[in-house]
């Protein structure tokens, strides 16, 4: 049988890509040794690092002025490394808050700075984001930070968010790649590569060049944004096996049609669970209001919340893994970042009416 995986991150990776990646893996294009096993410093390497970066800046379109780093440390270290390179003494870091990944960013920032939550949708339970025009940002704000997907609560940013000149730092973990960005509105955009970039160990982030006259002296190397810029993300030795799988899976998402591509799958793989949520008369509750509903992170209760357990039992025999919702609010969530196939959604779907019309 096969198994769809709906966990959140590390999450399903395309099997185009793994194939190759086991096809390769004792000797990369044939030189007789592993991607593991080079030197990052080496020619075969350095092509897989161009292959990785020109991958994510044609499917993106950025722009000449953009640097595209790979990091360690995940999209967490970045809560910390954006406030420590950007938010100078005197300024404010602007924090939009719409769910438990902005939480713990602005709670990261508030350790190096004035970090000033600006909007926070926590007393509705983080299902909403706001309109554009429901933000005002600080005058002395040194960037504004938000979180375009929130993979825990399910709630999605359908705009680039924009501030009036303000430089826009973006966390895009869980849904970069998933459609077309208009890059120019960010100033800086980071995103854990294991929800829809390659594996967990490499975080990638795109900045624009002026931001880096920014940065403070006297940081730690490996936490200035200016190391990774001037040697090619290799200050020190990088996920080199990390960056290999990024480089293929860009070259996947070319094969299904760029990131406008892969979003009109996104649009209808979403639509058939969304469906299947508001077609079950209250027997199956979405988490988010409509407008905010994440293409990625699918959340839901069941309104009689003890047979949640059974539910997930039941999928787990079919197939359907990694739908129990995140330890921190519970009840369930399919993530059905590009790499899950629309088989898997239709699966699901099925047995939710079929569970329904048993124990309804
Ligand atoms: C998963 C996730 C993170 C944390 O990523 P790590 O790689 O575990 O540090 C941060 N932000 C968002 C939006 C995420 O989904």
């Amino acid at each position: 049988m096969d198994i769809f995986n709906f966990s959140s991150g590390p999450a399903m990776l395309p099997k185009p890509v793994l194939e190759q990646a086991r096809d390769e893996i004792m000797s990369l294009g044939g030189i007789g040794m592993s991607v593991m096993e080079i030197s990052h410093r080496s020619k075969e390497f350095e092509k897989v690092l161009h292959g990785a970066e020109s991958g994510l800046r044609r499917l993106l379109n950025v722009p000449d002025n953009y640097r595209i780093l790979f990091l360690q440390g995940g999209g967490a270290m970045q809560f910390s490394m954006v406030p420590m390179n950007l938010l100078a003494p005197g300024m404010t870091g602007d924090y939009v808050l719409t769910g438990a990944w902005g939480e713990k960013a602005v709670k990261e920032a508030a350790k190096f700075g004035n970090a000033k939550t600006i909007y926070t949708s926590v007393a509705d339970g983080f299902r909403s984001v706001p309109e554009q025009e429901e933000l005002s940002f600080s005058s002395e704000a040194a960037y504004v930070h938000y979180t375009s997907n929130e993979t825990i609560d399910g709630v999605e940013f359908k705009y680039d968010l924009e501030a009036g000149g303000i430089p826009v730092v973006c966390d895009a973990s869980s849904n970069i790649l998933s459609k077309p960005i208009d890059i120019e509105k960010y100033a800086l955009i980071y995103a854990g590569a294991q929800k829809n970039i390659g594996p967990s160990g490499v975080t990638v982030v795109i900045i624009r060049e002026d931001l880096l006259k920014r940065i403070p002296d006297g940081l730690p190397a490996l936490m200035d944004y200016r190391s990774f810029a001037e040697n090619d993300s290799m200050p020190n030795t990088p996920n080199t096996w990390g960056i290999y799988l990024i480089g293929l899976v860009c070259r996947w998402l070319d094969d299904q049609g760029g990131v406008a591509g892969i979003e009109k799958r996104n649009i209808e793989k979403a639509a058939v669970l969304y469906n299947a949520l508001d077609s079950s008369d209250g027997f199956f509750i979405g988490h988010a209001k409509r407008e905010a509903r994440s293409l990625m992170n699918v959340t839901f209760r069941l309104r009689d919340e003890r047979l949640e357990d059974l539910f997930i039992d039941e999928a787990e025999s079919l197939g359907l893994s990694g739908l129990r919702g995140h330890r921190s609010v519970g009840g369930l969530r399919a993530s059905i970042y590009n790499a899950f196939p629309k088989a898997g959604v239709e699966r699901l779907v099925e047995l939710m009416s079929d569970f329904a019309a048993r124990n309804g």
